[in-house]
């Protein structure tokens, strides 16, 4: 398959966010894609002699990535959200059996067909907002034969979906019933049987942990690391999102692509982050659900230049948002991030928290996942909600537009 896309006003990522003031668009170019690669930009491109479509001189972006969702699960969470508004105390909320444990036994209740079902929609929400490639976590399953189902479910949706995805297998997100006050056996079982099953099934791209005080300890996030670094997967971490614990630092260590929430983390182990390389994945969506008020330390961060990812977090619990544009005007109003770094964060510093050095930018050898848009500056991704500027994406070299309709 080769095309070149000409009269495009492009947007291409390719140099570090805190190297240069700009964005550097460059009207008028042309992109040369050739087996869902980028093989060549501007004159090199315009020189060959193959079918060729005009993007009309819109603004072209990387694809959107989505690094971080929780979009495989069945059953919602409004009713409780309505009692919460209600009045109704938590602790009688989760002793009815609400919060994630209700989600766990929909999930578990629910075939992969059905699993299947609601997660296509969810996916096609994030789609028609500019999004090529999705990573997708397991975490409501929490046994053996219930999270391997999640991830086959995410996984097969790349085959319903012109949509990259990425898998991740959770399943230290929360203490099943079965485990109660067992956490230790459990994960023994995570590291001993599910991680190595997930990887031998090739199911899970990474292993994340939720290492938090409602959920698992430093301790036992670092023996999942272990097991995953074992194993050959990478490894991710919602760390510091209601506490210091001390979990971003341990993730870090353990050779983590992102650590993902950080409202707690402290400004010193900012500077353990940049020693490694760790991506700071934001999440505003959960941040604005839960009317937490902890910032995450956004001028240490720029300070010491960690690359900063934005996603949805998408989950029925804390974050039931399937927009990245959306978060992208959170992340500014709630955490003061500029427009630009935005972009970054869903785009460049996305594909480095999920391991893809091949995506995220525009550039010869990178794949050709591109989004359209019906803007004149990218500032107005950031700044206008739900007006649909998408005009369409191009996915693995091939155009589809804004409905995902292949063109
Ligand atoms: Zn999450």
């Amino acid at each position: 398959m080769r095309k070149v896309y000409t009269h495009a006003k492009l947007v291409t990522m390719a140099t570090d966010v805190y190297a240069s003031d700009g964005y550097s668009c460059q009207d008028n170019q042309s992109i040369a894609v050739e087996d869902g690669k980028i093989v060549a930009l501007g004159h090199d491109a315009e020189v060959l002699d193959w079918p060729s479509q005009s993007l009309n001189g819109k603004l072209v972006t990387p694809g959107f990535i989505d690094s971080h969702t929780h979009l495989v699960f069945a059953g919602n969470r409004a009713g409780e959200f309505e009692q919460r508004l209600n009045g109704v105390p938590y602790q009688t909320i989760a002793a009815q059996g609400g919060g994630i444990l209700s989600t766990v036994k929909a999930t578990r209740a629910a075939s992969e067909a059905t699993l299947l079902e609601l997660a296509v929609p969810r996916a096609n929400a994030l789609i028609r907002d500019g999004v090529t490639t999705i990573e997708i976590k397991s975490g409501y399953g929490l046994t053996l034969e219930d999270e391997l189902k999640m991830l086959r479910v995410a996984k097969s949706i790349d085959q319903h979906l012109p949509v990259n995805v990425s898998t991740t297998l959770l399943a230290a997100h929360a203490l099943p019933p079965e485990y109660r006050n067992d956490a230790d056996s459990y994960i023994d079982f995570v590291c001993h049987t599910m991680i190595p099953a997930a990887a031998e099934q090739q199911l899970a791209d990474a292993v994340d942990v939720f290492c938090e005080n409602i959920a698992f300890s430093v301790e036992q996030a670092e023996r999942v690391f272990a097991a995953a670094n074992a194993h050959g997967l990478k490894i991710k971490a919602h760390t510091e999102q209601l506490s210091d614990l001390g979990g971003s630092v341990a993730a870090a260590k353990a050779g983590a692509l992102s650590v993902d929430h950080i409202e707690y983390l402290s400004e010193a182990d900012v500077q353990v982050l940049a020693e490694y390389d760790t991506v700071a994945t934001l999440l505003p969506g959960a941040f604005y659900f839960l009317r937490e008020t902890q910032q995450p330390p956004i001028a240490a961060l720029r300070e010491s230049r960690v690359p900063m990812a934005l996603a949805t977090d998408f989950n029925p619990g804390t974050s039931p948002f399937a927009s990245l544009t959306l978060m992208m005007n959170m992340a500014s109003t709630l955490f003061g991030l500029t427009p630009k770094e935005n972009l970054y964060g869903v785009t460049r510093h996305a594909a480095q928290a999920l391991g893809l050095s091949h995506k995220g930018q525009i550039a010869v050898g990178f794949d050709a996942d591109l989004a359209v848009w019906d803007c004149e500056t990218p500032a107005e991704l950031s700044y206008m909600v739900a007006t649909a500027p998408l005009l369409g994406r191009i996915v693995n070299g091939d155009w589809y537009d804004e409905q995902g309709v292949r063109g």
